[in-house]
């Protein structure tokens, strides 16, 4: 038998979702030396997964990561399928049977509940569930969000929340040469929201937020920035937090939030400085130490009420206790930001409790208490270590996970030749599916940009499945 990992015996890889560490895996193994094959799998027909349908429409650089993943799927040991579920279109049973690995990279997929009374009525939505719209993914198109209402409340305060907010106090202007899809672009147009309430649990000195997003609400055309400045007042074990050397991220971050308290300068319309200043039309209030305990309305949301917190405990290690003070907000429209959540597989082991896959460094395990491996399955992302990090945060993630497989094939039970792609093409060609290549996700992506152009945006995302694969012949 030829060694695995030579030009006669290539490793054979299954990779489930094309977001940043589902490609950072791939380039590991394709930069190894052994002989490989990739399989990449994605149920959607476009790849990048949160770069592509979570990043903000605005923060076009950090969408830049695409160029060099793009660069990624050229080597000739790169396949991509997309437009296929693992699951449904073919079983990770399959992919084990046809492959040495499979590495389960796909994201996390939904978000966390609140665990409260109303949660789900009519004008409540989670944020990922926006993000996902205002994005264009496909699975979120139909979704429709009333803003009709003067005040949006967002949960939670870290950069989705950031992201929502954003979107929510930004002219038309201000979005319109971004890659925003057009659907969400004349939903926002008519948009009424002015009042947009960002609320955390617990204090200024433990926003989840960067520093870059933080900034960001200073700088919005039509909205101004508020903290009330009695909030930005911080208790013992917060100042302690923010005179610690590893609280220096905080300490900037405490800055920022207390700017936003002082007094705000008179605006003047740059064009023309001669004119009295006037207010911004819309706000952003920025609160803390607060939870939602209701959400209150007869079949939608009409009320959410608040419980004022406390802070308790040592520095770094602050919670938030209700203190029985309830406070009620007016609002028709809500978006719950406290964090992406993964799902399960079938035919992979699952931690409900942590919405991930149990695993050690990478390498499957059968639950979070034993360390017994399951052979041959491997996990990076998010679904991995939980929803945190930024995009490059993943590829160290990948790398672990890849170092640990190549300590894996000297002891692989069966260092057979597999099937790898072959397996892959027989099954969805029996299932009927209609998956797509890389060379065919190239030409979508060309119809995207040429789209854009005459709107002056970076593209003009297809924003149905159906019309993607409708430009393939
Ligand atoms: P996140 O950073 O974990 O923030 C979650 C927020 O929800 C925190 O403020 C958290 O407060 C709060 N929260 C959690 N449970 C809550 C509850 N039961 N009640 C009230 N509040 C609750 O999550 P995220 O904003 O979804 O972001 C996920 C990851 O993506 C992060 O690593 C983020 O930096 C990254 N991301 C980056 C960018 C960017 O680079 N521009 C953009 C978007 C997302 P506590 O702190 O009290 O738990």
């Amino acid at each position: 038998m030829s060694k695995l990992g030579s030009s006669d015996n290539p490793l054979k890889v299954a990779i489930v979702g094309a977001g940043p560490s589902g490609f950072y895996a791939a380039d590991a193994l394709i930069t190894s030396e052994l002989k490989v094959e990739v399989n990449l799998i994605e149920k959607l027909c476009a790849p990048y997964g949160l770069v592509r349908t979570g990043v903000a429409p605005d923060h076009p650089l950090i969408k830049k990561s695409i160029e060099k993943f793009a660069v990624m799927a050229e080597p000739e040991e790169f396949n991509y399928f997309g437009n296929v579920a693992v699951g449904k279109d073919i079983t990770v049973d399959q992919l084990k049977e046809s492959h040495h690995a499979v590495i389960i990279t796909m994201g996390a997929e939904t978000d966390r509940k609140l665990g409260i009374p109303g949660e789900d009525l009519k004008g409540s939505h989670t944020a990922t569930e926006f993000v996902a719209w205002y994005n264009g993914h496909p699975e979120y198109r139909e979704r429709e969000f009333d803003l009709s209402h003067e005040t949006a409340v967002i949960i939670g305060q870290g950069n989705v929340a950031a992201d929502v907010a954003r979107i929510l106090s930004k002219t038309v202007d201000e979005l319109k040469c971004t890659d925003i899809s057009q659907h969400a672009l004349d939903v926002l147009e008519d948009s009424k929201v002015k009042n947009i309430y960002v609320v955390g649990r617990r204090g200024p000195a433990q926003g989840a937020m960067t520093s870059k997003e933080l900034k960001e609400f200073g700088e919005l055309r039509e909205c101004d920035t508020f903290v009330d400045p009695a909030e930005a007042i911080l208790n013992k074990s917060s100042q302690d937090e923010l005179s610690d050397r590893n609280g220096r991220a905080a300490k900037k971050i405490y800055e920022l939030f207390a700017g936003y308290a002082e007094p705000k300068k008179a605006h003047k319309a740059r064009s023309f400085p001669w004119t009295r200043a006037y207010v911004k039309p819309k706000k952003c209030h920025i609160q803390f130490l607060r939870s939602p305990v209701e959400l209150k309305g007869n079949k939608k949301l009409e009320t959410v009420v608040f419980e004022k917190n406390a802070l308790s405990g040592d520095p770094f290690k602050q919670s938030a206790r209700g203190t029985g003070d309830l406070e009620e907000l007016k609002a028709g429209l809500l978006f719950r930001s406290i964090g992406y959540r993964g799902v399960a597989l079938d035919g992979v082991p699952f931690h409900d409790a942590w919405g991930v896959i149990p695993n050690d460094k990478g390498r499957v395990t059968e639950d979070n208490e034993n360390n017994v491996v399951v052979p041959q399955l491997y996990t990076a992302g998010w679904i991995k270590r939980g929803p945190s990090g930024i995009i490059g945060t993943n590829k160290a993630c990948a790398n672990e996970t890849i170092a640990e497989l190549m300590k894996d094939i000297e002891n692989l039970d069966d260092k057979k030749s597999k099937l790898g792609n072959k397996k892959i093409y027989e099954v969805l060609d029996s299932n009927k599916v209609r998956y797509i290549n890389f060379i065919e996700w190239e030409v979508i992506d060309k119809h995207e940009v040429d789209n854009g152009k005459p709107k002056g945006k970076p593209r003009e995302k297809f924003t149905y499945t159906d019309e993607m694969l409708g430009l393939l012949t």
